[in-house]
């Protein structure tokens, strides 16, 4: 058994040292340019989330993010991060692997060096075994080399953004779909579409679509979909009926949005229509659960209905921002979808009966038409998270 946490970010800047402060703006003084700091690590995760919840692979998951701060006139490499749990260390980093994970704030792509005066969200993902108690506190231990400081100064070592992994219980569902062959798509862990979907909304940064899936299926010859490409009604998953995943009050609801013609993204698309017709669920305990991109027309709730665990609410469509239908659904810890963050759930039975060989082979076989290659496996699964490019039966009710 294996289990998602969330941690719960508290904000630390890091004071330096006031040697190092002296030293850094002697030095920019000399050049002309102001240098003061190094890579400060600083806020983790955004808000609240959830602690555990169970991935079927046997492990636990850990995810969250923490903010660096390059206060200084030049670039910063980061050449190492380790995650600390008092004095043992539970994560290291190289560069390779921070090159991977670092983004500058309102960039999509990564890199291990950090422009002058820039802010970067480190996107970090623990793999703890299953019976490893869950950490307390965790640190992190940040090795730079800082262009701005003075010759022979210029790898500094800081520790900060300190977290807390938030160990209340993870809401239990039941499965947004029924029926065989499910892709879990741009799912829990390391899948970036959605782990990494940081978004400024009202001056704070929301990471809503942490442990987002975007659901999508196969048919009996593991096509994605057959006949033309730019048809919805192509796709195996197309106007399948999306179930109420529990006993929940209906928050809020869009409808007659247009679908859009699959293959390609639509052009301009505003975000607040970027989920397209959509439901949102309050299942309780500061959980509410989201399904986007539902076929116009087909929704059969209101605001403010109760619904019932498996009921049918709407059927899946490519409405919004979607390059081809398919079924957008995350839990989160408000009603709205964008300003909110995303939190770990559990669905407490499916099966897993397969794997891509990942998000590459996913997006061609999504694009070309073509059979997706499965590694086959029978799990039976209580209590998890589904994890990136699993294939995923649901029980039919
Ligand atoms: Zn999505």
């Amino acid at each position: 058994m294996a289990r998602i946490a969330h941690l719960l970010g508290i904000s630390l800047l890091l004071a330096l040292p006031g040697a190092w402060v002296a030293q850094a703006q002697s030095a920019a003084a000399g050049r002309g340019a102001a240098a003061a700091s190094a890579a400060m690590p600083s806020a983790a995760t955004p808000a609240a989330g959830q602690s555990a919840s169970v991935a079927p692979d046997g492990n636990q998951h850990l995810v969250y993010e923490v903010w660096l701060n390059n206060f200084s006139s030049g670039a910063i490499d980061v050449e190492q991060v380790e995650v600390v749990d008092g004095q043992r260390i539970v994560a290291r980093l190289d560069a390779a692997a921070v090159a991977s994970r670092l983004q500058a704030a309102g960039r999509r792509d990564a890199s291990a060096t950090m422009a002058p005066s820039t802010q970067a969200l480190l996107f970090l993902h623990l793999t703890l075994p299953a019976d490893a108690p869950l950490p307390v506190r965790l640190e992190h231990r940040i090795r730079s080399r800082v262009a701005a400081a003075p010759p022979g100064r210029q790898q500094i070592t800081e520790t900060g953004a300190a977290v807390a992994p938030d160990r209340r219980p993870v809401v239990v569902i039941g499965p947004p779909l029924a029926g065989d062959g499910h892709i879990a798509a741009d799912s829990c862990c390391d899948a970036t579409r959605h782990t990494r979907a940081a978004l400024p909304i009202d001056g704070k940064v929301w990471l809503a679509q942490r442990y987002a899936v975007d659901w999508e299926r196969l048919d009996a010859q593991r096509h994605i979909y057959t006949g033309p490409r730019a048809d919805p009604r192509s796709y195996a998953i197309y106007a399948q009926p999306v179930l109420a995943v529990a006993d929940a009050r209906v928050a809020s609801i869009s409808d007659g949005l247009p679908e859009q013609t699959p293959g390609h993204y639509p052009e301009a698309i505003a975000p607040a229509e970027a989920d397209g017709n959509a439901i949102v669920l309050d299942l309780g305990g500061g959980n509410y659960a989201l399904y986007a991109h539902l076929q116009p027309g087909s929704l059969m709730v209101h605001v403010g209905d109760t619904v019932q665990r498996g009921q049918v609410l709407a059927r899946v469509g490519n409405s919004g921002n979607s390059v081809a239908p398919h079924l957008h659904f995350q839990v989160m810890d408000s009603a709205s979808s964008l300003a909110a963050n995303g939190l770990p759930y559990q669905i407490d039975r499916y099966s897993v009966t397969g794997t891509t060989p990942g998000t590459e082979a996913f997006d061609a076989a999504e694009a070309d038409g073509t059979p997706l290659a499965i590694t086959p496996l029978r799990r039976p699964v209580r209590d998890a998270l589904p994890l990136d490019q699993q294939i995923i039966d649901f029980p039919v009710p």
